[in-house]
């Protein structure tokens, strides 16, 4: 059994992203001591700012939903007020193909889930027979369950639903690339209609978008850092774990080079492949390794273009038809006018463009689309291969829970069994888990 955690065998936390800090906000919450190890100079993970000269953004541009409901806690929980870091909008979809709008549906000011069925019921760019099959596939969504074994991909699912090619294009494609980052024809149906119930069929305020009006180190890294430090955990950066000390009893202590920190209890938090390093020379961890192998990455690339400052979109994100691009978001919201992050989600052509090319194809796509706006000042291209798991049907199958087969081991992390594609939301709701399932033993 693993020793109670003391101020000598702490929790240690290996990786300080979104699920790490979580884990470490939720046991510093209930008094549990506690050590968290980043091996980079900053916390974040997957969701942080960089700097690039004078320009601090994103690694990449991040999006939360209402429905982040574990996020949206966490924040609060250290002491942020929602209403000042995110600009909060009913949902809205505005696509554009080439410079004529494509499609437009907005949620009117009604309770759920009425203001879904006026999104759809008054949407442009859908002919009445889609607004009608939408509204069909979306009445039968509460009762439908597709098991972890009868998984199929996004697009069996539509076609079995009846939805045209046109609103799959326009609809489905947009939004289930944007959630699950899987092209429609891998990604797995159980998790998209997941995505699709909880933001659609809870609360109004469940499906409203929130853009994040600050830089993603000041959105949360920042303020839990703050918490952890007032609570008295020790937060450690620049450290990498390199080894995991098991025994018959159970995990005993994590190596940092020359260093070995004893541990109570050990929660890697780390992204699957590096769990997945961890783990896999420790013969009791030999499948859960084997099926981390399986989960695959799907690549993320932003494109970040400075215009003028009186450049702007005609609201804070706007989707693309047909291009490369795929959504755009007006940085003026965080206090960057002119800048535009244009995103584009998982595989594609773009991944083998070298980057002068991609910012060309991207800039010219845009110019179509605004001809008025003038040439851009200045670029910067992130490609994050690594961005998210595979989210492909069946996936569900090889997604590790947070216990492991070796006493006082655990798991957090978008890719750990939560139900949920690779998201913030997931990540923070697998931290809370992992904190909870160790507080339980103590
Ligand atoms: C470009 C991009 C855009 C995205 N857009 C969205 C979005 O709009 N909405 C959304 O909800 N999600 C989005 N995501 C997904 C989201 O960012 C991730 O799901 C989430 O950040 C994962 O958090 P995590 O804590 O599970 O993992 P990570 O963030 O990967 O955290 C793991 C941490 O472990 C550290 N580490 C690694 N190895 C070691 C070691 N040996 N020792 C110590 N520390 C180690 C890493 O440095 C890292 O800090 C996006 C991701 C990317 C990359």
């Amino acid at each position: 059994m693993p020793e109670q955690p003391s101020a000598e065998y702490p929790v240690v936390i290996v990786g300080g992203g979104w699920a790490g800090l979580a884990t470490a906000v939720e046991l510093c919450a209930h008094q549990v001591p506690v050590i968290l190890l980043e091996s980079a100079r900053q916390l974040g993970g997957r969701a942080r700012s960089i700097r690039s000269g004078d320009m601090i953004v994103d690694n990449g541009q991040h999006l939360v939903i209402g429905a982040y409901r574990s996020l949206l806690s966490l924040m609060e929980q250290v002491g942020i007020d929602l209403q000042q870091v995110f600009l909060r909008l009913p949902l809205t979809l505005r696509l554009f193909q080439g410079n004529k709008p494509s499609l437009y549906l907005k949620a009117p000011c009604l309770p759920a889930p009425w203001h879904l069925l006026g999104a759809i019921v008054f949407a442009t760019g859908l002919s009445p027979g889609d607004r009608l099959k939408a509204l069909r596939f979306g009445r039968k969504l509460s009762t439908l369950r597709i098991t972890s074994n009868g998984d199929i991909s996004v697009q069996a699912l539509l076609h079995s639903e009846t939805q045209s090619p046109a609103i799959i294009s326009r609809l489905w494609e947009p939004l289930c690339i944007a959630t699950l980052n899987t092209p429609v024809a891998e990604a797995s149906a159980r998790i998209f209609v997941r995505v699709l119930k909880e933001t659609f069929l809870g609360l109004r305020k469940h499906s409203d978008l929130l853009i994040p009006k600050k830089e993603l180190s000041d959105l949360l890294p920042r303020p839990c850092a703050e918490y952890l430090e007032l609570n008295k955990a020790r937060v450690e950066m620049g450290q990498r774990v390199t080894d995991l000390s098991i025994n018959d009893s159970g995990v005993q202590a994590v190596s940092v080079r020359r260093r070995t920190i004893n541990a109570s209890h050990v929660v890697l938090a780390t992204p699957h492949v590096i769990s997945r390093r961890l783990m896999s020379r420790h013969k009791l961890l030999q499948e859960v390794s084997a099926n981390l192998a399986g989960l695959g990455n799907e690549p993320i690339t932003t494109l970040y273009l400075q215009y003028t400052p009186k450049t702007r979109l005609s609201g804070p994100v706007l989707g693309f038809e047909g291009g490369l691009s795929q959504w755009v978001f007006d940085r003026r919201v965080c206090n960057q006018p002119g800048l535009m992050a244009i995103v584009i989600s998982a595989r594609g052509n773009h991944e083998n463009m070298p980057d002068d090319e991609l910012t060309d194809r991207v800039a010219a796509e845009l110019a179509v689309s605004f001809p008025d706006w003038p040439a851009h000042t200045r670029s910067l291209l992130i490609r994050e291969k690594r961005a998210t798991f595979c989210s492909r049907a069946g996936v569900d199958r090889i997604r590790p829970a947070n216990s492991t087969p070796v006493p006082g081991l655990w798991l957090a992390g978008d890719y750990t069994a939560t139900g949920l594609p690779a998201t913030l939301e997931s990540a923070v709701r697998s931290g809370v888990k992992s904190a909870q399932a160790i507080l339980a033993t103590l």
